[in-house]
């Protein structure tokens, strides 16, 4: 194990709710287990807010909102720059918690920690110029000018999940708040700590009392539903779930509320004959292990050529072989455990399904026993048609080869799904590699590249993949409303 003194880890990370600058207590006094996945053991109690609480939070969101959209964009850049240098001068410390209670391995925690400070460093850095892009004309008559401009959308809730508990808030807060909004902040039930200690970083930083708020909870229907009905509230951001996010537009649509959608995916990975095989070997290793397969764009559906079905097939289950599951501080491990026991149960459910159906099993596949939600690399061949694993979302370390022969039959099967996020191909074709780009539907294909994200890139789906886009100047424009005014002289 690494030597993290756990106890003084713990020490540092508020368990209140963070609400209007000070840390509070749960209106009803209740407080909720944050276990570590790896040992099954309690790491810490967190507040369990109720739906006051939740209010309350937007009320300080709502007190803050015009002082911080009046605050000049280069003190708002300069909050999100310190807080930067702060995650990374405290990068070993975030990692550990990061590992603690959501599995991955360290090594994989940094890297959070490395890209999910990067977007405070890039939104620190959008901020100044974000309102140097508006817009002044004449209008087509002569008569008068068209002067545009950008406004912040205002208070925001933000939804966050338990894989990436770091730079998924972050991915939210950062353009939140370069573009002049304020917001309520509600994790994952399984990985609140991360944030509370975001919030704490944050406070340090210089941001002023309101402009974020933290609130924990285990009902989180009850604590958004109030939220999302109060009109002050103008926009939710959500990552999770697909189900979870057509819930919320019906909610959002009482209010109109501005959203935003990062859900599910169900990524296809094609191999062609022409892809240098041992490049797409690593690129879907990584594309499926990296964060123990629990990752939105993690390749879910694996299409290989025949021509070298063979090759990349024994390669890859070698390779996934490789992986070492066990806890993450261990440096030995290199895959941890998944993050409770529904999420294994419903991993092992879709391997068992599968092979009741007739597909073969290359690797893995057993739940192991003792301490820890683990479940071992595992490689399929032959999944037949009418098993769960085609269509759903795996959520874990389980890779699925299916073979095909044609570059349109390949096309055709990688878009046979209802969702939309991220794609990935392989070949050293580059008319083929962006014909076959260009005609997946996605709104993110990797060519040779199993890991895609970076803050200065769009991350985002298109059909029930979701709405809008982070990171990136896209993702700064979720949160700002364009507003025209007509100008005489
Ligand atoms: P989830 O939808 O169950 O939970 C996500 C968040 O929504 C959590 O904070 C949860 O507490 C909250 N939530 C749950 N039910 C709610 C309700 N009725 N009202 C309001 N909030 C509610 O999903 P999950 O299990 O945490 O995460 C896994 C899913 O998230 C996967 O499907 C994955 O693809 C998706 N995901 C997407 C992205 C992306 O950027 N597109 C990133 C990470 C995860």
């Amino acid at each position: 194990m690494v030597d993290v003194d756990r106890a003084r880890l713990l020490q540092a990370v508020p368990t209140e709710l963070f609400i209007g600058g000070k840390w509070v207590s749960s209106r009803s006094g209740e407080t909720f287990a944050v276990v570590d996945p790896a040992s099954e053991e309690l790491l810490l109690r967190v507040a369990d807010a109720g739906p006051t609480d939740g209010i309350a939070a937007l009320d300080a969101a709502v007190d803050a909102a015009a002082d911080w959209a009046a605050t000049p964009p280069q003190a708002r850049a300069d909050v999100l720059r310190a807080a930067y240098d702060a995650l990374i001068e405290r990068r070993e410390e975030i990692a550990a918690l990061i590992t603690l209670e959501m599995g991955k391995p360290l090594a994989e925690a940094r890297g959070e920690v490395g890209y999910g400070a990067g977007f405070f460093r890039w939104f620190s850095e959008s901020a100044t110029r974000l309102h140097l892009d508006g817009g002044y004309g004449v209008e087509p008559g002569g008569q008068y000018r068209i002067v545009t401009t950008k406004r912040p959308v205002g208070p925001t809730l933000l939804v966050t999940p338990w894989n990436f508990p770091l730079a998924m808030g972050t991915r939210k807060i950062g353009a939140a708040l370069a573009a002049g909004c304020t917001v309520v902040i509600k994790p994952a039930e399984q990985t609140p700590l991360t944030t509370l200690l975001l919030a704490e970083v944050l406070r340090e930083a210089g941001l002023p009392d309101g402009v974020v708020n933290v609130v924990t909870t285990t009902d989180a229907a009850g604590l958004v539903r109030p939220v999302m009905a109060d009109p002050r509230l103008r926009k939710i951001s959500f990552t999770g779930s697909t189900r979870v996010g057509k819930l919320l537009l019906g909610q959002a649509a009482d209010h109109v509320l501005r959203s935003s959608m990062e859900l599910g995916g169900n990524a296809p990975l094609l191999v062609f004959d022409d892809a240098d095989v041992d490049t797409a070997v690593e690129g879907a290793v990584v594309a499926k292990l990296r964060n123990g397969g629990e990752s939105c764009v993690a390749a879910n559906r694996i299409h290989v050529q025949s021509g070298v079905v063979e090759e990349f097939t024994r390669k890859l289950t070698e390779r996934m072989a490789s992986f070492r599951p066990g806890p993450g501080l261990d440096p030995a491990s290199t895959l941890g455990p998944l993050i409770d026991d529904r999420q294994r149960t419903k991993v092992a459910g879709l391997v068992d399904d599968a092979v009741a159906k007739g597909a073969e099993l290359l690797l893995g596949g057993e739940v192991p026993t003792g301490k820890g939600y683990f479940y071992p690399p595992t490689v399929l061949r032959g999944v037949p048609h009418d098993a769960e694993l085609r269509t759903e979302e795996i959520f874990g370390p389980v890779a699925a080869i299916y073979p095909f022969d044609t570059e349109d039959e390949a096309i055709a099967a990688a878009n046979d799904t209802p969702f939309g996020l991220a794609s990935y191909l392989f070949s050293q074709n580059l008319s083929r590699a962006m014909r076959v780009a260009e005609a997946l539907d996605s709104g993110m294909t990797g060519i040779n590249r199993g890991v895609i994200s970076n803050p200065a890139a769009p991350f985002g789906g298109i059909k029930e993949s979701g709405l809008g886009r982070e990171g990136s100047s896209h993702g700064i424009e979720e949160y700002l409303e364009t507003k025209y005014i007509g100008l005489g002289l």
